[in-house]
């Protein structure tokens, strides 16, 4: 039975709809302004005034939350936590590896595919490490860093079920040509991060997405504007950001938003374990993090991921930057799906799949739909 939000502020992803409805089963039937809605005799309505229905969000970089890390290889675990990211109205989800053994990352990988085959969230995979540069590792664990291997990344690929989509690596490490060249072929977005690569490195690497922006990586110099330099300057390459009010400052925010626009940045959460727990001690990569005023941070005061919702992440982006709705929709949803391909989301409009967020005046989840089923929150 199809079911109709109507009397909506409806942000496409590509325009605005001020007052309209949208009817969807598990896709989109129609979506137009209130004037020309005609009611069906089977249609299940909604009024949704006062309300606002945006695509739901696209998570391409986060390592857990709610107690369950992806490395933890527990499919029923990973399954009830990717299921808890609805809460913040997340309907496509990268599950994100990091850096440690080549066994401890292949059976992550058959957790996730398991997961996967059940659970339409997953829409890929990122891994993040080992290929990375020991530099920049951030909160990777050095031990397990390692030059780019591509047999190995092969075998992944196989254990994950094709579904690598997405994967961190250094360019400067090594002669990394076969390596990008299977990825492009395989339709793996290469990202630049963990990295320490000039920005002549990167104009000879197949890179054209950024791993967490300004995380990771040299800051911006004048003289050699490095990995966020490349990622600010290029049109063509993509940006991640964590806008969680730590990991980059507010104008660092406003500065990248103001380069790049709202079509060159990816907002991600980049979340561990600890997120949705209260304050303190929790785990990444083998190693202890302590949680405290919403940062994860290990000994040493390195942040450790993040245990950012990705609803804050689009609240704080309005609220730093200023930018319109549609402009944190595409930041959020848009962008991620023309990147990653997935041709069906990231924009309302009829033959996508009904993945939607309705949301009040204060931007608060009241419904996240996934492919057409309502799950009620506040
Ligand atoms: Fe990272």
């Amino acid at each position: 039975m199809p079911k109709v939000y109507t009397n909506a502020t409806i942000y496409t992803g590509e325009g605005d709809i001020e007052k309209g409805y949208i009817r969807f089963e598990d896709s989109i039937i129609g979506i137009g302004k209130m004037e020309i809605f005609e009611e069906e005799e089977a249609d299940e309505v909604v009024d949704a005034e006062g309300n606002m229905i945006i695509p739901g969000f696209i998570d391409v970089h986060s390592h857990g939350g709610y107690g369950v890390d992806n490395m933890d290889a527990d499919p029923e675990k990973m399954n009830d936590m990717i299921n808890k990211m609805l809460s913040e109205g997340i309907t496509s989800y990268f599950p994100t590896t990091i850096t440690q053994s080549d066994e401890q990352i292949d059976a992550c990988l058959r957790a996730i595919k398991e997961v996967a085959e059940a659970n339409t969230l997953i829409q890929g995979i990122h891994i993040e490490g080992p290929f990375i540069s020991k530099a920049f590792k951030g909160a990777q664990p050095e031990a397990f860093i390692r030059p780019a291997q591509l047999e190995t990344l092969k075998k992944w690929q196989k254990a994950s079920g094709d579904r690598i989509r997405l994967i961190t690596y250094a360019p400067e490490t090594g002669d990394v040509s076969e390596f990008e060249d299977y990825c492009t072929e395989n339709d793996i977005v290469l990202s630049a991060g963990h990295s320490g690569a000039t920005y002549e490195e990167l104009l000879e690497s197949k890179a054209t997405h950024i791993t967490h922006l300004f995380n990771g990586q040299k800051g911006l110099h004048h003289r050699e504007i490095g990995v966020s330099g490349y990622g600010l300057l290029e049109d063509d390459v993509m940006v991640e950001m964590i806008v969680d009010g730590y990991h980059i400052s507010r104008p660092m925010v406003r500065l990248a938003f103001k380069a790049k626009g709202a079509d060159g940045i990816q907002l991600i959460t980049d979340s561990m374990r600890a997120k949705g727990l209260p304050d303190g001690e929790s785990e990444l990569g083998g190693q202890k993090v302590t949680v405290k005023d919403k940062q994860a941070r290990l000994a040493d005061g390195t942040l450790a991921g993040s245990v950012l919702t990705f609803i804050d992440a689009f609240k704080n982006m309005i609220d730093y930057t200023g930018c319109s709705m549609l402009e944190a929709v595409k930041m959020s949803s848009t962008n991620q799906a023309k990147e990653f391909k997935l041709d069906k989301k990231g924009q309302l409009k009829p033959g996508f799949d009904a993945d939607m967020l309705l949301l009040d005046k204060e931007l608060t989840i009241k419904q996240t739909v996934l492919g057409g089923k309502i799950h009620e929150f506040n």
